[in-house]
């Protein structure tokens, strides 16, 4: 019998050229400061509070319920959330009016109803500068934005901040957040933390909670800096500032030769330096970033493509196209868009803006708060519902996953290279679902000594890739991305991001932190009961995985090691990678899936 596939026909030219039409029409309308602010990620009916992630869904697909919430707006109302839990007995986790970490660090226990959350999103009042001492201290529920931009009031800037300002500052040092930087004390939020005030369970003698304040060389604060929100509750922030810059930013678009040698100079020569990599396109986009005095004139912004509002019908015209693509095999049509987008981020570099509205020439120069972090798709009238963040889960937009990967710089090179050699033997088409995106995001982190922070000089590679609808319908050429996930993670032992990745990026990860253990010794110091403890951070911190049920290779949550976690009745099959042969990847194979179906029956 013959097995037909319908191909779906898409006249693909015609819809980039709508696509991209939009965004150029579209982009001339005045319209960040009015599109939908982002959905709370926390919504309660009365009975049961839901926590969902920034992107409306979560890793397994499964929604994170507790019966209650509070909403402290003091340190003593966060001591009293801390000790009402402590004495009730309740698993807490902490929450905040963000909630962009991907992974379910902040989902409570699933196994009990003796949960609650404590929300930081009412806790962000204070922000209190010391210019003398150049630091600030804030509340731990406090924007990235409104921080800096108080900072850059008192005339002082905040070196180290993540590309994204749509998180809190409690939020981000948790997660080991970062923008890019070899220089100073480097590109991670964390190592300018010079204090932090931690509320952690106590005994009824203490009133069932304490606070601690953490500075210098203690092991708790070593802990405390990075520390996935299983210590306690972060309440205070002390952070490390010096006197107020700009920068001067160039994008470079050129070939991608010898990235692998360039990217250590590159990060010497540049104090914010970056590179993003458009592996099926050969190009690399080097970013020549460095500080330079406040009074060069310029008073440009850095409004970043992927996190402007964007139009729903674009985000919506964008995914359906893509998804057509898809579940058509279309390589080539995936190519086109790739190609699109990036001489789109070309022409307007990337959403750099000289005079804040619009591109239009080399060196962008602008004040630290305004380059450094981006995220204007988040303010918002919540008239205009046709502007969105382009992943709003309220709309058909955009899904995709986000892996992380924090090398030893001195294994990344030999990355490079795998990949490239990689793209050798399997066509450059097969990236171009990488550079529909934002290609490989290359940034620098120094040596820390938070224990769950780089302990060496890092290079951390993000790259993000379509996420289907349905977890059970496997991806176009799912089993590259998953085999450059897996040279990532197990061939050079890379890091996960603690904020980012798929389940499987945290298979061992234990082994990958050197302080691992101490880490651990300090959890079982200030919260002995495991009262901020879940299965779903478990999972992250201890690098467990028992998924092995049908299918689940096909969203990361395990590896295949046998055809079933991948899908067999559709063509999926697990196979050793092409260049890396310990990976298992899931791969089309159209000669296995007659023979497949027959076995299981599907077709007779
Ligand atoms: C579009 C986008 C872009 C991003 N860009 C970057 C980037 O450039 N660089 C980067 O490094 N990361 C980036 N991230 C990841 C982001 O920085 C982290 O996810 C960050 O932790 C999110 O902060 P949040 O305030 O939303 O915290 P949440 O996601 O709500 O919480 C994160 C964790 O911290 C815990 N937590 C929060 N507040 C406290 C507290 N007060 N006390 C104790 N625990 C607490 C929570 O329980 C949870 O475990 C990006 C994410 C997105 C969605």
């Amino acid at each position: 019998m013959k097995v037909g596939r319908k191909k779906l026909m898409l006249n693909f030219p015609t819809l980039i050229t709508t696509i991209f039409s939009l965004i150029i029409i579209l982009s001339f309308l005045p319209q960040n400061v009015n599109a939908k602010p982002p959905p709370n990620p926390v919504q309660c009916n009365g009975k049961v509070c839901t926590l969902k992630n920034g992107y409306g869904v979560w890793g397994d697909r499964r929604d994170c319920t507790s019966p209650s919430i509070s909403y402290p707006t003091t340190e003593e109302e966060l001591r009293l959330a801390v000790a009402n839990a402590n004495r009730n007995k309740l698993k807490v986790k902490v929450v905040t009016k963000f909630s962009h970490t991907i992974p379910k660090l902040a989902c409570p226990s699933s196994k009990t109803n003796q949960t609650t959350l404590i929300s930081t999103e009412r806790y962000n009042s204070h922000i209190e500068i010391d210019t003398k001492n150049m630091v600030v201290t804030v509340d731990a529920g406090v924007s990235l934005r409104d921080l800096t931009n108080k900072v850059e009031g008192a005339a002082l800037s905040l070196v180290a901040a993540p590309y994204w300002e749509g998180v809190t500052v409690g939020g981000l040092i948790s997660t080991g957040a970062h923008g890019s930087s070899w220089w100073g004390k480097g590109g991670a939020v964390h190592d300018h933390v010079v204090g932090i005030s931690l509320v952690v369970p106590g005994k009824e003698s203490e009133g069932f909670a304490k606070v601690l304040w953490l500075e210098g060389n203690d092991p708790l604060f070593k802990a405390a800096k990075v520390s996935l929100g299983v210590l306690g509750v972060i309440s205070k922030v002390k952070l490390s500032l010096e006197p107020a810059f700009k920068r001067s930013i160039t994008y470079d678009f050129t070939k991608d030769d010898d990235i692998e040698q360039i990217y250590v100079n590159h990060a010497k020569k540049f104090e914010f330096g970056d590179i993003t990599w458009y592996p099926s396109k050969y190009t690399a986009v080097y970013r020549y970033d460095n500080r330079v005095d406040i009074n060069t004139s310029g008073d440009g912004i850095n409004d970043f493509l992927g996190f402007q509002s964007q139009s729903v019908l674009v985000s919506m015209a964008t995914r359906s196209t893509e998804k057509a693509f898809e579940n058509s095999k279309d390589e080539k049509g995936k190519c086109t868009m790739a190609t699109t987008f990036m001489a789109y981020k070309q022409t307007i570099a990337n959403g750099l803006k000289n005079n804040k509205l619009i591109f239009t020439n080399y060196p962008v120069i602008g004040t630290q708060a305004n380059i450094q972090a981006s995220g204007s798709c988040l303010y918002s009238s919540p008239l205009r519902l046709d502007l969105t963040c382009g992943w709003d889960p309220r709309i058909k937009g955009l899904s995709f996953y986000e892996t992380t990967a924090i090398f030893p710089a001195t294994k990344f090179g030999d990355f490079i290279k795998d990949v490239k050699k990689l793209r050798d033997l399997i066509t450059p088409q097969k990236l171009c679902g990488i550079d529909i995106y934002n290609g490989f995001l290359v940034r620098y982190i120094k040596a820390s000594d938070a224990y769950l922070g780089q302990h060496e000089d890092s290079v951390v590679v993000d790259f993000n890739y379509y996420r289907g609808d349905d977890p059970n319908i496997p991806r176009l050429n799912q089993d590259v991305l998953e085999e450059i996930e897996q040279i990532a993670f197990f061939k050079y032992g890379a890091k996960p991001h603690w904020a980012k990745n798929r389940k499987l990026a945290f298979l061992g990860v234990p082994k990958k932190f050197p302080n691992w253990n101490k880490f651990v010794e300090v959890k079982k110091q200030v919260d002995p009961q495991g009262m901020f403890s879940s299965e779903w951070s478990d999972e992250v911190l201890y690098g467990e995985n028992r998924e092995n049920g049908d299918g689940c290779a096909l969203e990361g949550l395990c590896i295949c090691s046998e055809d079933k976690h991948c899908s067999p009745s559709k063509g999926y099959f697990c196979k050793p990678g092409f260049l890396y042969s310990n990976a298992r990847v899931c791969r089309f194979s159209q000669g296995e899936i007659l023979s497949s179906n027959l076995d299981l029956g599907v077709i007779s």
